[in-house]
């Protein structure tokens, strides 16, 4: 019984950077966004690094490997871990629910989560919306009304957002976060800043789509993090089901030594987002990604180590 490690599918995108090399990963150019640290999804999953599935997709190792996975029902690998280095501002968009997704789509639908890596000192991404309703919706994006349409927080490090389908959203310049997700890759984009790319276009806007998706009126739907200390650390919990249906999701900071127990979850997802140490036998740094699988044993943690830890939800 071994953890299942990751090496990342790393994607360009206008708005990406450097950054991500602080995570220990080898870039192929200076505009790296995305690493799907933990993916299955479709062309862009990961793939294992080392042991028994050495060079195999997350995608085929799940779908040939049930068993590892508690016998799932779910036929693709359900999540989807990935670090984003906004060096721009990301585009204005929002992500259909699973029933919208599935008809419109054939995809999953997408709620997602950031817990903030980085970020300037005044940080503020967009969030939520002003409207009273749709038809108010539509007409301050007809509009062009951005400024009064657009909700706004203030973001530090360390913070943590639930992003449920339906709520518009943005990271902007110089956010960088780990985002934990529904493996789905369906965005609609409701303003791009009117930006060009370096052929003088304009990126598709998604209107109607987005139109149909947004929730009006906006309704907050965050929790305060709850801390609890453990025996040789503290163990965060962001979210869990029934809030989060569709993913449960950590924090756990390690001293110096942890037992940590497992909590009968099938398996687990874990991100290295800090620090340097062992898990067992097997190093572990900053940017290590991988999969506990049903029945491996409470792992011991040795070091001072910061990880993100989820499961699927319900
Ligand atoms: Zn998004």
């Amino acid at each position: 019984m071994a953890p299942i490690f990751l090496k990342p599918y790393l994607q360009t995108k206008i708005w990406g950077g450097k950054r991500l090399a602080e995570f220990n990963y080898d870039l192929p150019n200076d505009k790296v966004g995305e690493a799907w640290v933990i993916s299955g999804y479709r062309k862009q999953a990961s793939v294992v690094d080392g042991g028994e599935f050495d060079g195999q997709s997350l995608r085929d190792v799940y779908q040939n490997n049930p068993a590892l996975f508690g016998n799932p029902t779910e036929k693709e690998f359900p999540l989807l871990v990935k670090f984003l280095d906004a060096q721009d501002n990301l585009s204005i968009q929002v992500h259909p629910d699973d029933e919208y997704a599935e008809r419109v789509e054939h995809d999953r639908g997408k709620t997602e989560s950031w817990y903030v890596l980085d970020c300037p000192d005044d940080a503020e991404i967009i969030f939520g919306h002003h409207a009273k309703n749709k038809a108010e919706l539509k007409k301050m994006i007809e509009d062009h009304d951005w400024q009064d349409l657009l909700g706004r927080e203030k973001v530090k490090k360390g913070d943590f957002f639930y992003v449920p389908s339906g709520t518009i959203h943005a990271l902007t310049k110089g956010v960088m976060v780990i985002e934990t997700q529904q493996s789905s890759d369906v965005t609609y984009r409701l303003y791009d800043y009117d930006r060009r790319d370096s052929d003088g276009n304009l990126r598709e806007l998604h209107t109607q789509k987005a139109i149909d998706v947004i929730k009006t009126p906006y309704v907050k739907d965050q929790v305060e993090p709850v801390k609890k200390e453990i025996p040789g650390g503290v163990l965060t919990t962001l979210i869990e089901a029934p809030q989060s249906p569709h993913f449960n999701l950590w924090q756990l900071d390690i001293d110096s030594e942890m037992d940590f127990p497992l909590t009968g979850y099938p398996y687990y997802l874990v991100s290295v987002i800090d620090g340097a140490g062992k898990m067992d036998q097997y190093d572990l740094h900053k940017g290590s990604n991988f999969i506990l699988p049903y029945g491996y044993p409470n792992p011991k943690f040795i070091g001072k180590l910061r990880l993100v830890i989820s499961t699927p939800g319900e």
